[in-house]
């Protein structure tokens, strides 16, 4: 069991207003874990007001030693609590432990190290030198200043991670947040409220709203005019109705958004074989933004392919879904919801004309919850519904292509611009990764996403980036100050 999820409201954890909770539910057995707080929309305007108010009218917004010195402090009680959020990741967001520890937890808490040396490269002020125009002299200056108040609106398939970036970088850059976790991991947003009055951040920087209802609290603050920024990870479809519903309040969005990632293998790859089983769609089920799940491999080479992926989805074919295990790395999907949606997928796989080469099935034999078996398509052309649209669970599509400018086109013949990685020698992959357009690509493995690169889509995966440097300066704007000298 874990312990209930609080709101966390101008410097207060407490219950909803009305004493209203739901239950948050355990996705390897279906059953309650626990009861969360169901915000009134009483409580949210409590912590816009809050947050209002702490960015108004004290110096949070000016004082950066201050708010550098209590962020470190709220960095290192994550860093202490490291176990109690791998209990939460697995239990809440269905994290087998190898995956928990590993991009769940430790890359949320690196990341939030990351962010604390991202801070130090800020360029606060910038002199821009002396310019003489229309008759006098001017001395002048470029100020950073923080954006305000933002609505931070997070996922449920990486939640630590996601709360971490918007809300360790917004605070540095000295605005007030007021976060709303997805209904299904509220506990991983509700703990860090509880982290934050121990590191002693000053009533309303920070305020949390669990809620049960997916959009009321996220319309709520999308529409709001003391609100500054909306910055959203989530679907495409309901990141479009956030920018329409901040349009009236004109607002920054900032949008992370779904993602249909392609892996390149190219034929002069270093060991092509290998590089092809690694491509497998099986870490914490698939349900990452910027996995790459669509595997494209040279035409010539193809029945090589399609046999190393049966050799290397066979040899995982039980190694997965053990709550117990420290080397498992995938579980259940998150949701009743999800197992059926991506179910189907798989369904509609079969009847597109895709041919199964392993997984498909549904699997109640792992556990009570929402088990779903590695799957794998091969024969998928790129015009087919399971290689455009966004699965989100462990399923992976094999298409072949002709040569590197096919690969290019198929790659970035997506509605989707999120991630990809390549397979081959140097300087070709880093020729193709320069014409793939998304935020991101791996060449060979390399790890393009950490805490101190920028994270970000093209196209339909959205717009602004996070983590890095440039995550920091997305909650920032400019002021320019010129003074007369002659
Ligand atoms: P979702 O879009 O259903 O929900 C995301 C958040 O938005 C939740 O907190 C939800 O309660 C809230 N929400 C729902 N309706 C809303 C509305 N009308 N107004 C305001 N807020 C609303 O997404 P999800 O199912 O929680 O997460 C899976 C999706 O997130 C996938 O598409 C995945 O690709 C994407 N994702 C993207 C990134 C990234 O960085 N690009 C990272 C993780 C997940």
């Amino acid at each position: 069991m874990l312990a209930d999820a609080n709101l966390y409201i101008n410097g207060v954890v407490r219950p909803a207003s009305n004493g209203k909770t739901y239950d948050n539910i355990n996705p390897w057995t279906a059953g309650v874990i626990g009861q969360a707080a169901d915000a009134t929309p009483d409580d949210v305007n409590e912590a816009i007001a809050a947050a209002r108010r702490a960015f108004d009218d004290t110096d949070w917004s000016r004082n950066r030693e201050l708010r550098y010195s209590l962020v470190s402090k709220f960095v290192e009680l994550l860093v202490a609590n490291r176990a109690k959020l791998v209990e939460i990741a697995r239990l809440e967001a269905g994290s087998a432990i190898g995956a928990a520890a590993r991009a769940q937890v430790d890359g949320a808490l690196n990341g939030g190290k990351d962010l604390l040396e991202c801070y130090k490269q800020i360029e606060w002020e910038q002199d821009r030198g002396v310019k003489a125009e229309m008759g006098s002299e001017s001395k002048r200056t470029v100020f950073l200043e923080p954006l305000g108040v933002i609505g931070a609106i997070t996922p449920w398939n990486v939640p630590l991670y996601v709360n971490v970036g918007k809300v360790v970088a917004a605070l540095l850059a000295g605005c007030t947040v007021v976060l709303k976790p997805a209904p299904d991991t509220p506990m991983m947003g509700s703990i860090m409220g509880e982290l934050a009055v121990e590191a002693g951040l000053p009533a309303g920087v920070f305020n949390v709203i669990t809620s049960g209802e997916p959009a009321m609290a996220g319309e709520m603050l999308s529409a709001d005019p003391r609100v500054d920024v909306i910055s959203f990870t989530g679907s495409t479809g309901v990141g479009k109705r956030i920018m329409e519903a901040s349009s009236a309040t004109l607002k920054r969005v900032f949008l992370e958004l779904g993602g249909k990632s392609a892996t390149i293998v190219l034929d002069d790859a270093p060991n092509f074989a290998m590089a092809v089983m690694t491509t497998m769609v099986v870490f914490h089920a698939g349900q990452g933004c910027a996995y790459p799940t669509r595997l494209l491999v040279p035409k010539s080479r193809y029945d090589e392919a399609i046999q190393a992926l049966q050799m290397s989805y066979g040899g995982f074919a039980e190694k997965w879904g053990d709550f117990e295990d420290p080397t498992c790395i995938m579980g259940p999907v998150i949701s009743k919801r999800q197992h059926d949606r991506v179910m189907s997928y798989i369904e509609l796989g079969e009847k597109e004309g895709a041919r199964l080469i392993a997984g498909g099935k549904s699997r109640p034999d792992k556990g009570t919850g929402f088990f779903i078996e590695p799957t794998c398509f091969a024969d998928v052309t790129n015009d087919m519904r399971i290689a455009q649209e966004e699965i989100f669970g462990p399923v992976l599509v094999v298409i072949p292509f002709e040569d590197d400018e096919d690969a290019i086109r198929i790659a970035n013949d997506s509605i989707y611009g999120l991630g990809g990685s390549v397979q081959g020698s140097e300087e070709r992959a880093m020729n193709i990764a320069k014409r793939i357009r998304t935020g991101t690509v791996s060449i060979n493995g390399g790890m393009s996403i950490t805490g101190d690169l920028p994270f970000g889509g093209f196209k339909g995966s959205g717009m602004g980036r996070e983590w890095g440097v440039e995550g920091i300066e997305e909650f920032l704007d400019t002021k320019a100050v010129a003074i007369k000298i002659g």
